[in-house]
């Protein structure tokens, strides 16, 4: 595992990116940190990597054109071997005829690739193979260096490499070059090959040497074994060629400086620059933080022997990237979310918690898009939405949080309004409705400022109307239940007055129709006091009252639970007022005053005992003829008293036990009644003894 090298602003170090074991350096993101000194190059960045046989001077060229530290044979002449691996090194200064540029936004990574002279050793071709598909896997230019008299003979190295070449990226690429999607980035990908022939003498011009190289070239595609996808495919399908000379370094190293520098111009200077190098068609279109995890997994299929695919790495990539900026994300913005929303919440400030949330969800998609837009789109984009819909479950709870005690002051205030309603046209009820009207408008005014901003979804909406109305439904009938309870209360006070006051002035002084007096009395009480419950046309169809405004159901309950109380009410007032004794007080009255005073009230002087006889007999008829009356509950037409009432219409309340309507007409019974007329006649045996003796006083005077 190789360890990480400081950057150097003399030099720029090399990190081992791939060690003599085909290991990935983990020192990666402490490189970048340290040559980058924490800036964000987002995808403004370039990969180059280089091939060749081993000793042609590739590191020594890549050290004079971006100033890099790769360790050269002469360089090295302790370590008689170079090492194997890849190195990678970071630049920005590139050596160019305008002198060491270092421009902002020119930031390049090299690949050296080691070791890589694999015609002898079949370990070696394996890293070869390796070495290339991940070059290619991960770069925008390949540098194949060649001495210019390999050129024209057939060297089996460098050919042979190249034929790697192209074969691993047909493999990359070559599946997926028919596909008809032309967003499809891996489509339109390509690769530049920079031929830079070494120790060019001149004799031979470049663009014989060019066509040399490039019909070469094309008989090694032509002789490969291509995909079925991609038979008719041409190497400029899948490359750019382009070639360089560079003059011998010893025999005339002004010239090869010269040489190096304009090579230099094409990689550091695009404006007006026909032969610039880098094309976008070569980028691999990832964020720089996001390359390192890209390249290492690459890396890890390429030496695992696995199928490197990669559409799906980038996606991989994207995924695991966008994933890991959502999280920082909702990290940051709501980490203290809760604290800073409880005092707005408590406060029941809507306007600040509205325009916190929006901030929140603005300032937090834009963190988002700033670093995640830099993904594969798709990924960023599906990404995007789970993100908001996290926030927005967030918002959710805390917005139904706020709503739901809100609604509950709403509904509160029900109660209130109600009572402080003057309005005297309507009734109960479309008060009711009409206030809860109003407190649902403004419910629903609350919950539109939120949608307005569209910090609330229609789900939760939804869901919080459901709850509101259910809410406002109960809230209603409990209202309408003290109103029935306050009703019935009234009523049954009214009631039990009118009673008390009439009914048993009738009874204290019983006539022969004492009966239909207390029944037409109960039946006037009655409907005076039922009238809003019951409509004149149709008495078996109760309908709205003005005052009360319930349905018709719920006004037939009322009115029958009102009639059963005042039978109720009549019934115990009755059978309280006529017990024994009261009802012997009852005749005896009748009796005495029959019996003793004449019609003018005036005490009767008896004058003999046929007198008294006769008085007696007919006063005791009376009041035995009332006792008749007051013992069973009769109007005049013989009629027994049934009220008109059942137990079964009304759910009978605790404080009124059950008592047995159809015995409401038998108020005194046999036992009681044979009690009383002995009471009575021994009462009245005693008048008639003081009415003989008083005789007698006042005849012996
Ligand atoms: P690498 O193994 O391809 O990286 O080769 P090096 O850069 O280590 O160079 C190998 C040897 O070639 C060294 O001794 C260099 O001095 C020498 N060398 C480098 N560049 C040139 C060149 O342009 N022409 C010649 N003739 N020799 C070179
Ligand atoms: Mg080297």
């Amino acid at each position: 595992m190789s360890e990480e090298i400081p950057a150097d602003t003399a030099k720029n170090m090399a990190v081992q990116l791939i060690n003599e074991d085909k290991e990935f350096s983990q020192g990666l993101p402490v490189y970048f940190n340290n040559c980058l000194g924490g800036r964000d190059i987002d995808q403004n960045y370039h990969v180059i990597s280089v091939f060749g046989s081993q000793s042609s001077g590739k590191s020594t060229l890549l050290n004079l054109l971006f100033n890099t530290n790769f360790d050269t044979m002469d360089a090295h002449e302790k370590r008689q071997q170079t090492t194997k691996g890849i190195w990678l090194s970071h630049t920005q200064a590139v050596n160019t005829n305008r002198g060491v540029r270092s421009d902002p936004g020119s930031d390049i990574f090299i690949l050296d690739v080691e070791g890589s002279d694999g015609a002898e050793r079949g370990e070696d071709q394996d890293f070869e193979r390796k070495a290339a598909l991940f070059a290619i896997a991960v770069s925008e230019v390949m540098i194949i260096n060649l001495w210019e008299q390999q050129i024209g003979l057939y060297q089996g190295n460098n050919m042979g490499l190249l034929k790697t070449v192209f074969e691993v990226n047909l493999s990359l690429f070559g599946k997926n070059s028919k596909r008809s999607d032309a967003s499809s980035h891996s489509q339109k990908h390509k690769m530049l090959l920079l031929f830079v022939i070494r120790d060019h003498i001149g004799v031979t011009p470049l663009e014989s040497l060019s066509s040399t190289l490039t019909s070469e070239l094309e008989n090694i595609w032509k002789d490969l074994s291509k995909p079925a996808s991609c038979q008719d495919s041409t190497i400029y399908d899948f490359f750019d060629l382009k070639f360089v000379g560079l003059s011998h370094k010893i025999l005339r190293a002004d010239k090869f400086l010269e040489d190096v520098k304009n090579l230099g111009d094409n990689f550091s200077n695009k404006e007006n620059n026909d032969e610039y190098l880098f094309k976008p068609e070569f980028h691999h279109m990832l964020p720089l933080d996001g390359w390192s995890m890209y390249s290492e997994n690459c890396w890890d299929q390429i030496e695992n022997n696995k199928d490197l695919d990669l559409p799906t790495q980038q996606i991989l990539v994207a995924r695991f990237k966008t994933d890991e900026i959502m999280n920082e994300t909702l990290t940051k913005y709501f980490e203290n979310y809760d604290s800073n929303i409880k005092p707005l919440i408590l406060e029941n400030n809507k306007d600040a918690l509205i325009e916190m949330l929006v901030s929140i969800k603005v300032q937090s998609t834009g963190m988002y898009d700033d670093l995640a837009s830099r993904y594969t789109k798709q990924i960023y984009l599906e990404n995007r939405i789970k993100l908001l819909s996290k926030i927005n479950d967030k918002f959710q709870e805390t917005i139904e949080l706020f709503i739901q005690g809100t609604s509950t002051e709403l509904i509160d205030s029900l109660k209130k309004s109600l009572s402080t309603n003057d309005d005297e046209t309507s009734s109960f009820n479309e008060i009711l409705i009409e206030i809860s009207k109003d407190i649902t408008t403004r419910f629903h005014e609350f919950i539109s400022n939120f949608k307005e901003k569209d910090l609330i979804n229609e789900e939760s909406i939804a869901e919080l109307n459901a709850k509101f109305t259910k809410f406002l439904n109960k809230k209603q009938n409990e209202l309408r239940a003290i109103q029935v309870k306050s009703i019935i209360s009234q009523f049954k006070k009214n009631m039990n007055f009118a009673i008390k006051d009439n009914v048993i002035s009738y009874l204290a002084n019983p006539s022969d129709d004492v009966w239909d007096r207390v029944m037409s009395f109960f039946k006037r009480s009655m409907d005076e006091l039922l009238i809003k419950f019951e409509t004149t046309s149709d008495n078996s169809m109760k309908t709205y009252d003005f005052q009360v405004g319930f349905t018709p159901e719920l006004n037939d309950t009322i009115y029958k639970r009102l009639r059963y109380i005042a039978w109720y009410l009549l019934n115990v007032t009755v059978h309280d007022y006529l017990k024994e004794d009261a009802v012997i007080g009852i005749l005896r009255e009748k009796f005495e005053n029959s019996f003793r005073y004449d019609e003018n009230d005036t005490p009767i002087l008896w004058k003999d005992e046929n007198q008294i006889d006769n008085a007696f007999k007919i006063a005791k008829e009376q009041a035995l003829n009332i006792f008749g009356v007051l013992c069973i509950a009769k109007t005049t037409d013989n009629t027994e008293i049934i009220p008109d009432v059942r137990v079964e219409d009304v759910e009978v309340e605790d404080d009124l036990g059950i008592y047995h309507l159809e015995r409401f007409a038998h108020i005194i019974n046999e036992i009681q009644k044979e009690k009383i007329l002995r009471q009575f006649r021994r009462q009245i045996n005693l008048s008639v003894l003081d009415a003989k003796r008083s005789m007698i006083t006042t005849t012996t005077h």
